[in-house]
């Protein structure tokens, strides 16, 4: 096979290796996805795609239709009565990055990223069981069971998007610790239309956070994050719900009663506190959660996801496999590794249940709201001004 041949094997049908094999198949790729699972399932309820992320996605000509299905009206921070500690101005936010987050149903981002790929490239019950990475002068190997088959499959380039629990980064990096325990666990639900003019609020009660975020359907994508022991299951995970927050503001009550107990999803949150020392190794690169799981009080887990596609595709215009993969880890893993730190101290912040902390906190929010909030925005500059490579891969804001 000749080295500078554009054969790729994307690991992982998820955002992340979605959008690689689009900025792949664009960039003139033979790209092939070998899924694990039996269909394209998105795992999750609803994502908030941040402007970094929606810039990503304009790259490879889908950020116009993510735009058009999301329904982000304007709101803030709030107690669970309801009451105001900080409003968020879209005209503010606008001025600064261009356009606010867009929310949207997982299953409507995987339908657009999977739709402009070629017919076939997706191959579903696919699971990559061996990689072999590698070099300048030998290509990868894949070894895979398809549809219960065993398959060897040659490619100049690998990636590995195969989520927090990667086998391909535990084979790389061997001595890389795994992931570990947040000490929160989030339950996510996605309703029928509720009604029109609601806000997106995210409200910090003792130890506890809940998000609300219209859709443009009217339907609502509501998450609810607590600290817990890792494991704890209740009998009806919604039924727990009301429990816990039944007597919150509105449209948090309502939202319960209009949700089906079966649909009602629960996570423990995960995330790779150590990084791996890059993420390429031979001419295999990780790619989102396989690369640098995080915690979702940033809403940047899959946003980082897409930003690393599109920058590995675009590298990969400029230049050949190992020099692009060395320019990917450069530009990708200081970022990422700032932005996973960055959410886990968010997180120990937002969801303590110290009441000293908690008053501190709430005052210090409301008194940014009220007096400086330009401090509240020059927060989150780091992580929403990317920009990406230009498409002959050089340029762009990546840091
Ligand atoms: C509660 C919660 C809320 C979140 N909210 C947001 C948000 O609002 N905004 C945001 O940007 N991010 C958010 N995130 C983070 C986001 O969900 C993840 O970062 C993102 O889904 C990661 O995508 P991925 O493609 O890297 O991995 P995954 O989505 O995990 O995909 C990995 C895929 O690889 C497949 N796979 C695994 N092993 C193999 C194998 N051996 N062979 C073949 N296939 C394999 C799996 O089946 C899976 O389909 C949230 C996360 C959580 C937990």
């Amino acid at each position: 096979m000749a080295m500078d041949g554009r054969r790729a094997v994307v690991i992982g049908a998820g955002i992340g290796g979605l959008t690689a094999a689009r900025g792949l198949v664009d960039g003139g790729w033979q790209v092939t996805v070998f899924e694990r699972a039996d269909g394209l399932r998105p795992v999750g309820a609803g994502l908030a795609v941040a402007p970094n992320a929606l810039r990503g996605l304009d790259a490879i000509g889908v950020g116009a239709d993510v735009r058009a299905l999301s329904a982000l009206g304007m709101g803030g921070v709030c107690r669970p009565d309801g009451r105001w500690m900080i409003r968020i101005d879209a005209a503010e936010l606008q001025r600064r990055f261009g356009e606010t987050a867009a929310v949207v149903r997982r299953s409507a981002l995987v339908d657009l990223l999977a739709g402009g790929l070629p017919s076939g490239a997706v191959r579903a019950s696919a699971q990559v069981t061996e990689v072999e990475p590698g070099d300048e002068r030998r290509p990868a190997l894949v070894r895979a069971t398809v549809s219960g088959a065993a398959t060897e499959i040659e490619a100049d380039l690998v990636v590995a998007a195969d989520g927090i629990d990667s086998r391909t980064r535990a084979a790389l990096f061997p001595d890389l610790p795994g992931p570990v325990y947040s000490g929160h666990t989030v339950w996510r639900i996605l309703t029928p239309p509720l009604g029109s003019g609601l806000s997106s609020t995210e409200t910090w009660g003792r130890g506890a956070v809940v998000g609300v975020m219209p859709l443009a359907d009217g339907g609502v994508y509501l998450y609810f994050a607590v600290p817990a022991p890792p494991g704890q299951r209740a009998a009806d995970e919604r039924a727990e719900l009301v429990r816990r927050f039944g007597g919150w503001h509105a449209p948090i009550p309502k939202a319960l009663d209009a949700v089906d107990p079966d649909d009602v999803l629960r996570n423990d949150i995960y995330w790779l506190a150590t990084p791996p020392p890059a993420f390429h190794r031979g001419r295999v690169a990780l790619v989102g959660d396989a690369a640098h799981a995080m915690t979702p009080y940033l809403g940047q887990g899959g946003c980082q996801a897409i930003e690393d596609a599109v920058t590995l595709a675009r590298f990969l215009a400029a230049d050949q496999v190992p020099a692009a993969l060395a320019r990917y880890t450069d530009a990708r893993l200081p970022r990422t590794s700032r932005i996973a730190r960055q959410s886990a101290r968010v997180g120990s912040v937002v969801q303590t249940r110290s009441h000293v902390v908690r008053a501190l906190r709430d005052t210090a929010l409301a008194a940014v709201g009220r007096f400086a909030p330009q401090l509240f925005y020059g927060s989150l500059e780091s992580a929403l001004e990317w920009r990406p490579p230009a498409p002959d891969g050089r340029a762009g804001r990546l840091r």
